[in-house]
């Protein structure tokens, strides 16, 4: 099935109606949304389908990104990957730390693995509340350098610099995704 596009023809309304989410020009068919193309031929009338937003995770869903920014109550994640799925819609959603008693549970260009909770007002929660979920990247913020865990917290290999992150159980074993700078 192709994509069409808003504006695009379908079918002709000599040998069509026009259904969902289509109009009639007086001579053509025509979609208005993004989707794909469905004829009734029984009943000739011509549907387009919807498509279904790409990229915008749902609850329940693991999503992979970077940490964009960090505030005092949560932080915010440019998402990359929903359930292992690159995505390139830019869809950014935010984490609440409220509940984690740690001075650091990410900071800005970590890797983090959350799960979306919910879509509250336009925004997307996520939490982090399971063994899997948390930092799978990160370097020291002093020197750059690699860190390894230690106990609770993370060392840097250069510097020795101890910092504190929420690493996931999945940390440092994130190979399998390539990320682009
Ligand atoms: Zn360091």
């Amino acid at each position: 099935m192709s994509q069409v596009m808003p504006g695009d023809t379908i079918a002709s309304i000599e040998e069509y109606e026009a259904g969902s989410n289509t109009f009639d020009d007086g001579d053509m068919i025509r979609s208005t949304v993004v989707g794909h193309t469905s004829i009734d031929a029984s009943n000739h009338v011509a549907n387009i389908l919807r498509q279904k937003k790409t990229g915008v995770p749902e609850p329940g869903d693991i999503v992979i990104g970077t940490v964009a920014a960090v505030m005092s109550m949560m932080f915010a994640v440019s998402i990359q990957y929903v359930n292992g799925k690159r995505t390139l819609s830019n869809v950014e959603c935010i984490c609440s730390t409220r509940h984690i008693r740690r001075k650091n549970m990410a900071l800005v260009n970590d890797i983090v693995m959350l799960r979306i909770e919910s879509h509250l007002n336009g925004t997307i929660h996520a939490v982090m509340d399971e063994h899997s979920l948390g930092v799978l990247q990160t370097k020291c913020v002093k020197c750059g350098g690699s860190v390894v865990p230690v106990r609770d917290v993370i060392k840097c290999v250069e510097c020795s610099w101890i910092d504190e992150r929420v690493l996931s159980s999945k940390f440092g074993t994130s190979d399998f995704l390539t990320f682009d700078n």
